[in-house]
């Protein structure tokens, strides 16, 4: 549904920013306790699951569910209760009104839409290694998608950078194209959980660069190669591969948040068990929390928790006057 059919001056009781799991299950809660609920969403409905192709650990799915139908059944789910859905990205929120009235804006308009809570449902944008080529190269070898991107590296060699749950899981997907996988990490062995490790070690495509960093990304048109160095001898070597995968983590996409809320040290927004933020009426869920573990799981978790908070608060204001 197109922004332009809301009414910006209706007052929604929740607006939820980010249409990835947790928000879409903060939607799927909010939506069926009968409040009325708008998503913000600048890309397309999903998140990062959107772009996994497989996710083996949420519950129910023995064997695996794939991540973009995973989501998209969420999505359809929710507004099948009626959530509502805005394209478009939320560039600042104004909780100064002393009425209990949020004022959420997007694309930088001047007319917000207005609600009386709000559900940051955020999630992270992926980090860059920040060396010469990779922005150079974006798009002609260098990728952060294995699924969108995969296919181009058949019979191909590839490095990927990164040592998570990320790296690895990507490295066994793109086994069915590249021809050799190098996973180049900077410590003696990965972070990721160890049934991944266990199924990388013994695929004979992909072989473990440990203790290293890439230096830099050179080619002609394309990627060639890229310069690894070794953080014990220093020793550095250019290793020939047609493309880079960058899977090096996650940082919160909050600028639209500035210091609204309580953040931690490395930006991300502080809760409670309720998922309630430091300010009154805003509530945030999913990966751009301070939290221990980001899965899909956790993230629906939050979401849904969210959302009985946000409806116990909005109960709560509707119960007094507001405006
Ligand atoms: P992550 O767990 O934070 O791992 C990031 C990796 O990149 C780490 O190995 C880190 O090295 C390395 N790294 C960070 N900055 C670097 C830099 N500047 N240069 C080189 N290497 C760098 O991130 P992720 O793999 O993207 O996973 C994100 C979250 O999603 C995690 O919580 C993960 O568990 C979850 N997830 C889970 C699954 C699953 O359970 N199946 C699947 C996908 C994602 P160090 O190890 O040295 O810190």
């Amino acid at each position: 549904m197109g922004e332009d059919l809301l009414r910006k001056e209706d007052i929604y009781d929740v607006i939820i920013i980010g249409g990835g799991a947790a928000g879409l299950a903060a939607g799927i809660y909010t939506s069926r306790a009968r409040l009325s609920t708008i998503l913000v969403e600048k890309l397309a409905i999903g998140g990062q699951a959107s772009i996994t192709d497989k996710i083996e650990n949420y519950p129910g799915f023995i064997g695996g569910v794939s991540g973009p139908a995973l989501v998209h059944n969420m999505g359809e789910q929710a507004k099948s209760f009626g959530m509502r859905i805005v394209s478009g990205e939320v560039t600042r929120i104004d909780c100064s009104d002393e009425g209990n009235i949020k004022r959420v804006f997007v694309n930088d308009g001047p007319e917000p839409y207005q609600c009386l809570s709000i559900i940051i449902a955020a999630g992270n944008e992926q980090r860059k290694l920040g060396v010469p080529g990779e922005k150079e190269y974006a798009g002609k070898g260098v990728s952060c998608c294995a699924t969108c991107d995969g296919a181009f590296f058949r019979d191909l060699a590839i490095a990927i950078v990164g040592g998570g749950d990320v790296a690895l899981e990507e490295a066994l997907f793109l086994t069915r194209f590249a021809k050799k996988i190098y996973i180049i990490h900077r410590r003696d062995r990965p972070r990721a959980t160890k049934i991944l490790q266990e199924r990388t070690s013994s695929n004979n495509k992909i072989e473990f660069i440990f203790d290293s960093v890439v230096d830099a990304i050179f080619g002609q048109v394309t990627v060639e190669g890229v310069k690894v160095r070794n953080l014990k001898t220093e020793e550095v070597r250019d290793l020939k591969v047609n493309g880079v995968f960058v899977f090096i983590g996650w940082t919160p996409s909050l600028s639209f948040v500035g210091n609204m809320v309580e953040r931690s040290e490395d930006g991300y927004i502080v809760v409670d068990k309720e998922m309630r933020t430091s300010r009154e009426g805003v509530f945030a869920c999913g990966d751009c929390c301070k939290k221990n573990l980001r899965q899909i799981v956790t993230a629906c978790g939050d979401g849904a928790t969210a959302a009985f908070a946000a409806q116990h608060y909005v109960e709560r204001i509707k119960g007094e006057e507001y405006i």
